[in-house]
């Protein structure tokens, strides 16, 4: 029998991480794993496919923390660097899969990562070395299959930039997001699991306030909803005890048994 469809979160945290360098704020002091963020990404994982969404600058720590042997294909939301900046690790899974994996980028976001690892994408040959064997193709809102998996594209505001949310089967991950057009909140009808930005209290110019995503939840009725690219003021207990049931903030490490 195959394996059920899961979602692992790699990482929950802002860009910076939590605990942040140089940072003396309780949450980053804290001992407690729940309030230890790496960068954010999930892996969805379907059967034996592995589909990583983003390769943020902890993706070998992640990698080796959940024994990950393979990479079927790799979603980026978009190019900031919390998000992209683990790129090279991928050349691993290049020597394990003795083959090439397909990334999938808004076109925007395509030319921007194309642009930062030139090394990997330019035919040029100057790099000395061994270099991640990737394709980078680049879509919009239509649905995509990769992976044994149909992925929907959303897209999403995040500070004037567009970001790629997904929806997968009864699923949808929705990080780093400003606000969500009215046409992405109607493909994320019905979603039963949902991930989604929520980066802090405080208004952010880029990011959802705990308080605008409980309005979103609030639209799209989840079943279950889990907070991600939370910050160091966000502490994991202390936040949880103060949100309504059925929502609560993601934990690296966090298992999601999804439906595609
Ligand atoms: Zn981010
Ligand atoms: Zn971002």
């Amino acid at each position: 029998m195959s394996k059920p469809a899961r979602v692992v979160v790699l990482g929950c945290g802002t860009s910076t991480g939590v605990p942040a360098i140089g940072c003396l704020d309780p949450v980053c002091l804290s001992d407690d794993p729940r309030n230890k963020r790496l960068r954010p990404s999930i892996l969805i994982e379907n059967g034996d496919s592995n589909l990583l969404v983003d390769t943020g600058p902890d993706l070998r720590q992640q990698a080796l923390q959940h024994g990950l042997r393979r990479v079927d294909a790799v979603v980026y939301t978009h190019y900031h660097a919390d998000h992209t900046n683990g790129i090279d690790d991928l050349r691993v899974f290049n020597f394990i899969m003795k083959k090439s994996i397909p990334c999938y980028a808004h076109p925007e976001s395509a030319k921007i990562i194309r642009a930062n690892f030139s090394y990997i994408f330019s035919d040029e040959n100057h790099y000395v070395g061994f270099k991640p064997r990737l394709t980078l193709e680049e879509v919009g809102t239509e649905p995509f299959e990769t992976g044994g998996m149909k992925v929907r594209p959303f897209d999403m505001e995040h500070g004037g930039i567009r970001v790629m949310g997904i929806r997968v089967g009864d699923f949808a991950y929705a990080t780093d997001c400003s606000s969500i057009p009215p046409e992405s909140m109607e493909i994320l009808k019905g979603v039963r699991v949902l991930i989604l930005d929520a980066l802090r209290h405080r208004e952010h110019p880029s990011h959802l306030t705990i308080k605008q995503a409980l309005e979103i939840v609030d639209r799209l009725k989840p079943e279950k909803t889990y907070f991600t690219h939370t910050n160091y003021e966000l502490e994991f207990h202390e936040t949880n005890r103060n949100l309504p049931k059925g929502v609560e903030l993601a934990y690296d490490g966090l298992t999601l048994d999804i439906r595609i």
